[in-house]
């Protein structure tokens, strides 16, 4: 299995015969809206630039697997250029009926989608209100029989949820963002610092950190992640990619075993009209 980091939450996922986009952000830098609300430091987004050679890594995707329906991890260029080729865009069934009128072929993701086996995982990105009203978003484990087991956490605080989905299907990588995205206000809208500490201690295989240094409310830097998982002793599990930087995993041991849950997705409700509102897309 291959990961390569694209920018912010956007990877191209290599498992099997498969080329997953996750999550395609694709727009110009300073093209998108800033996010931060309070205490200055709003900026247009993106704040970098695609990686120069952006178009030859994605051009090989398969599918496209979307968390949640932000233009952080779907804009208006992602969903033409998904468009444009046609692709599958694999989803929660709370995003597949607002993609479907964007135009694109949403499937609802299913225990057995495109021969992985598959659970969605949900997650929330916040607390209290600000995390309902920022909309739900989906976590995937992802597991193919000659490759490692991959959960892709999507934007979301350190839940119950997601540590007992840790601690059930043991995956051998995970996916989670590390920016501690804040408005300027209120509570880490996703992993806070001593959240993402906690998730690494708790990861039992190796970690891989994105949606940094690239969105105006992610104030986490690279470099001091990597200080903060030194610190805690997790330095030796845990990848911090640059954009454009490919990750390779071997299957060197067999998964756990595990079963496979169905988890009862939420219904769009007036959060997800809110939020896609706010996307724009
Ligand atoms: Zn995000």
């Amino acid at each position: 299995m291959n990961i390569t980091q694209i920018r912010n939450a956007t990877v191209l996922l290599e498992i099997g015969d498969h080329r997953i986009l996750v999550d395609p952000m694709l727009s110009s830098p300073s093209s998108l809206a800033g996010f931060r609300l309070f205490r200055g430091q709003r900026r247009k987004n993106p704040l970098t630039a695609l990686p120069d050679d952006v178009n030859q890594l994605i051009e090989s995707a398969t599918a496209v697997l979307i968390t949640h329906e932000h233009p952080d991890h779907l804009d208006k260029s992602g969903i033409e250029w998904i468009k444009s080729r046609g692709l599958k865009v694999w989803c929660s069934s709370v995003d597949a009926p607002n993609l479907r009128r964007k135009g694109l072929d949403a499937r609802i993701i299913t225990e057995d989608s495109c021969d992985l086996s598959v659970e969605v995982v949900p997650a929330i990105h916040g607390h209290g209100m600000i995390g309902w009203l920022m909309g739900p978003v989906a976590g995937y484990y992802l597991a193919h029989p000659n490759e490692p087991t991959v959960y892709i956490t999507g934007d979301t605080v350190l839940t119950d949820t997601v540590k007992s989905a840790i601690e059930r299907l043991r995956p051998q990588v995970i996916i989670a963002p590390a920016g501690t995205a804040n408005f300027g206000i209120g509570k880490d809208l996703m992993f806070s610092e001593a959240e993402l500490i906690e998730l690494a201690k708790m990861a039992s295989g190796q970690v891989v950190f994105n949606h940094l240094e690239a969105i105006d409310h992610c104030l986490m830097t690279r470099l001091r992640l990597r200080q903060i998982m030194d610190d805690a002793g997790s330095g030796q599990q845990v990848f911090i990619p640059e954009d454009g930087e490919r990750l390779e995993f071997d299957c060197s041991s067999d998964a756990p075993p595990v079963e496979l849950r169905t988890s009862s997705q939420s219904t769009p409700g007036i959060q997800k009209w809110l939020t896609a509102k706010f996307a724009g897309t």
